[in-house]
């Protein structure tokens, strides 16, 4: 083996033998070992996107901890140690927490994203196999696809019609057209077209290339420290919490301003009006929030992981609470994909075969008659064309496995798969039927049928396989049983696709094409016409039992389930009302892509609302749908697994992709990948959308009423000219323990019942609405009042000022630990919520009373907060107080859901 240095200047026949490898065989399994111990995994180094000092330092770069830093200044030149100890600590706890959080998510994230490996597809010992990507060697055959992405740098050896979209690399959004010619050595990056390079996504046709670098000495692995990642933990929620902290930040300073004022209207000394204003400024931050809402999401996109939902950009965590519909397609997400052949017609007649899933054992019968197919008869043409124009395997049985175990399995496509299996029943085999492929036109989901050229004896035969649409008009004569060429029965025909459509059955036309032996490749053009038409087979492929019930369950939650589909209109129709997604049999609910060309916009607009079922659609109807969907203001998740969806599924709300079934390049376009390709799992996914919102925002309601409260307790002292109840050291010691002891537990809050039975979230509408303002409000001001009044009674009962403060403290404390629980819903009592439900809360209550007690009576505590110990009565009263407020948010809970329900039984 020799290694050059460059490889586009080099002839093909030069990377081969330099390489030391073969177009028809590949490498030997010898080579590959010796090949990866010298050069090791196709894996490139990995480059953590923002460096951590720069994430860390980021951390500062906030808002409120603007004003955190600038109180702890203040407090440094006041020369009160302690404050600005506490208040920087208390910074820096933030950011730490906050770092790690972030860590913590984009890891996740990422680990989560490339759990899904690369697959890629090799010729290696003359055997066709698909192999994970970072196994690839050097000298390696890969063969490259539409759909595929590029596993490594490879010299392009054959290719037709190669269209790879280089843009990660190149930054050029249109596809490059590749070519195998020899290039001068000059040439640049972007020109080497007979290259195709590692992780650059193949968006048209198919190719074969030589591995000629791999893992960093690729070119996307040379550059990938350099390339600025896009992950981003911004979400719509993050982004509108930033914006809030805009305003408060203003709000703040105004009212720290304000509050200096008053303190020199009453003539009080300066020390006192500045400690005040800090004491105002880091009572009303809420700093526990930004990290709180990214720990949410994180754990709602590990919760999401776990029902094999994985998710590419945690905005989608949120975003799938809101989804208002879901267009899902139809084989292998609402269907098992298992496709087994039971009817064939043929040169007029009908068989059916036996046998189940993809097991070869069964035969073929003719009314109640067992038969066998004549070598010649159309029926038997129409198996050998579907043996012959196919790039699937079938599997024989592990024998190593337990005997339950022990079942026939596939490699490629499943409606291919069928094909392989039925051929079998009629005794076509690999032993018996050579193939000799001079030539292929994959399938694609356009074009709707698939050729390929076959060498014959009595010379070369073109073999194709397709929807009906695709291959009947393209047709001059058929094939009868005897084998002879009859005049093409049209009307037969329809009538035969329609029956077996409307059971349910996937069909697909049979032709084919004799040529003579000069013609060694085919185009769309070629075969365009003057076909031989040869029979139909017809599959089954029973909706998933799971996928059934997931569309009920979507409906109940105000979800419109749509099919999109490139089969047939009946058959789609047909699974469609096996899934409860139309009503009705009929078809009224179906509309075909051919159907929707036709419309105008405002036709359009009305089709993607009105039907449920949209039937041989292309990708760009599916672009089309989601569009007209956004515009009426939709919610959109949409699957899609082929090449030509990735814009369908960027432009969607919920871009879904398959990780079973799918290609690279739908997954790459995707926001959330589906690990079991089954719809019952995007119903799970928004089902843990609509929990993490809902838990976020009962962490919001329970949060800025400290904030709220703290202020207004600073405020009214200073107005009244009073000392302060609380201290700034007081309300940081409130505001972190009680954000991750107690706020935090919220996270763990098990969905709510009913969650999947209520409307979508309404997007963009204000997270917080009127009645939770209300409530912020109404407990803001219950824990002034409460927190105030017990320290003014304190004072009067002859406590010293570090008492009545410490009471005050654990008045807060208290009050929120009550409040806690109204929070755990937002709209139910915590009795019908459970009262142990969610064992956290309770966790986080006995650690924070721990806390609390430390702070009261242990001596250092003492020290470093002036806090001081308090007597049962104390406790007592704090206790009643914290009951109190919790008994009337109870009571303001219960009174509006009454109102609710009288209201909704209202005509
Ligand atoms: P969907 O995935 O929505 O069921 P497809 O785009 O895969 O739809 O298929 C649309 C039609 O194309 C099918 O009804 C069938 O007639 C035809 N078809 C599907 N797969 C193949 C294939 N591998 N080769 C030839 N034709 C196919
Ligand atoms: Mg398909």
């Amino acid at each position: 083996m020799k290694l050059k240095s460059t490889w586009h200047d080099q002839s093909t026949d030069s990377v081969t033998s330099s390489l030391a490898t073969n177009m028809k065989e590949g490498l030997s399994s010898d080579e590959i070992i010796e090949r990866r111990e010298r050069f090791g995994r196709n894996k490139i180094t990995e480059h953590k996107g923002t460096g951590p000092l720069k994430r860390f330092l980021l951390q500062f770069n906030q808002p409120l901890v603007y004003i955190l830093l600038a109180a702890c200044a203040v407090t440094l030149l006041l020369q009160e140690w302690v404050d600005s100890a506490v208040i920087f600590a208390v910074v820096l706890v933030n950011s730490i927490i906050g770092f790690v959080q972030e860590s913590k998510a984009l890891n996740a994230i990422n680990s989560l994203s490339n759990s899904v490996k690369t697959k890629t597809t090799v010729i290696r010992a003359g055997k066709r196999q698909e192999i994970l990507a970072e196994e690839l060697v050097l000298g390696d055959v890969v063969v490259l696809q539409a759909g595929d992405k590029t596993p490594a740098d490879l010299r392009l050896i054959k290719i037709r019609d190669l269209k790879i979209d280089e843009s990660s690399l190149t930054g050029e959004s249109l596809p490059t057209e590749k070519d195998v010619a020899t290039l001068s050595a000059s040439c640049l990056l972007g020109d080497r077209i007979n290259m195709a390079f590692s992780s650059t996504l193949v968006t048209y046709g198919t190719g074969m290339g030589v591995v000629v670098y791999i893992g960093d000495n690729t070119e996307i692995g040379k550059i990938s420290g350099m390339i600025a990642t896009t992950e981003t933990l911004d979400t719509p929620l993050t982004k509108r919490i930033t914006s809030f902290s805009h305003v408060l930040l203003y709000a703040i300073l105004g009212l720290a301003t304000l509050t200096i004022f008053i303190g020199w209207l009453h003539g009080r000394p300066l020390v006192d009006t500045f400690m005040a204003a800090v004491a105002l400024a880091v009572g009303a931050i809420p700093e526990g929030l930004p990290a709180a809402v990214t720990i949410m999401l994180a754990i709602g996109v590990s919760r999401m992981a776990k029902k094999r939902a994985v998710i590419r950009n945690l905005p989608a965590v949120e975003t799938l609470g809101s989804t208002t519909v879901i267009c899902s397609d139809k084989t292998g997400t609402l269907t098992k994909n298992q496709m087994t052949v039971t009817d064939i017609w043929a040169g007029g007649r009908n068989f059916s075969a036996n046998g189940s899933g993809y097991d070869p054992l069964g035969e073929f019968s003719e009314g109640d008659k067992v038969t066998t197919l004549p070598a010649i008869s159309a029926g038997f043409m129409t198996l050998k064309a579907g043996f012959l124009c196919n790039d699937a395997l079938l599997n024989e049985p592990d024998l190593t496995l337990e005997k339950s175990h022990q079942q026939w399995t596939i490699t490629g496509d499943p409606t291919e798969a069928a094909l392989i299996v039925s051929a079998a029943k009629a005794g076509i085999n690999e032993s018996q039927l050579t193939q000799n492929r001079l030539d292929i036109i994959p399938f694609q989901s356009e074009y709707q049928y698939m050729a390929i050229l076959n060498a014959e004896e009595e010379g070369n035969v073109v073999y194709m396989k397709g929807s009906i649409e695709s291959i009947l008009p393209k047709c001059i004569h058929m094939l009868d049983h005897s084998g002879a060429q009859v005049s093409l029965a049209h009307e037969l025909i329809h009538q035969q696709v329609q029956e077996m459509a409307s059971r349910g059955l996937r069909v697909l036309a049979f032709a084919r094409k004799r040529t003579d032996s000069n013609t060694t490749n085919i185009s769309h053009e070629f075969l365009a016409q003057d076909l031989e038409f040869l029979g139909l087979q017809a599959m089954i492929d029973p909706p998933r039992p799971e996928a059934i019930e997931a569309v009920k369950a979507c409906h109940r939650a105000g979800i419109d389930v749509k099919m999109i589909t490139g089969d047939h209109a009946l058959t789609a129709t047909s699974i469609a009302h096996q899934l409860t997604i139309v009503d009705d049999a009929s078809g009224n609910a179906t509309i075909t892509g051919q159907e929707l060309a036709l419309l105008n916009h405002d036709e359009l607009m009305q089709a993607a609302l009105k039907f449920n079922v949209f039937a041989r659609v292309t990708p760009e109807n599916k672009l089309q749908l989601v569009k007209a969907l956004q515009a009426q203001d939709q919610v959109v998740a949409m699957t899609g697994d082929g090449v030509n969806d990735a814009p369908a599924l960027r432009r969607a709300d919920i871009g879904v992709a398959m990780a079973l079934n799918g290609t690279e390049v739908a997954r790459d376009a995707a926001d959330m990948m589906l690990t079991d390709d089954n719809f019952a799992t995007v119903r799970d996914a928004v089902e843990e959308g609509r929990g993490v919102f809902d838990n976020l925002k009962k962490f919001i309601v329970w949060t800025l009423p400290t904030n709220g409260g703290e202020g207004l307790v600073i405020l009214v002292a200073v107005i009244l000219g009073v000392s302060l109840p609380l201290l700034p050291v007081h309300i940081l010691w409130i505001n972190m323990t009680t954000a991750i002891f107690l706020g935090l537990m919220l996270a763990f809050e098990p969905k709510e019942e009913g969650i999947m039975l209520r409307p979508p979230n309404i997007p963009n509408a204000p997270i917080i609405d009127g009645i939770l303002i209300w409530r912020i409000v109404l407990v803001s001001s219950l824990l002034c009042i409460t927190a105030f009044g017990l320290y003014e009674l304190e004072l009067s009962l002859g406590a010293s000022e570090e008492q009545a403060r410490t009471v005050a403290v654990a008045m807060f404390v208290v009050g929120e630990a009550f409040y806690l629980l109204n929070c755990r819903s937002l709209e139910r009592s915590v009795f019908s919520v459970g009262f142990f439900s969610n064992p956290w809360i309770w966790f986080g209550i006995i650690i924070m009373a721990v806390l609390q007690g430390l702070f009261t009576y242990l001596p250092i505590m003492n020290a470093w907060f002036g806090s001081a110990p308090i007597d049962l009565y104390s406790w007592i009263r704090v206790f009643a107080c914290g009951a109190l407020i919790s008994v009337i948010v109870g009571a303001e809970k219960y009174w509006r859901l009454k109102n609710k329900h009288s209201a909704s039984q209202k005509p």
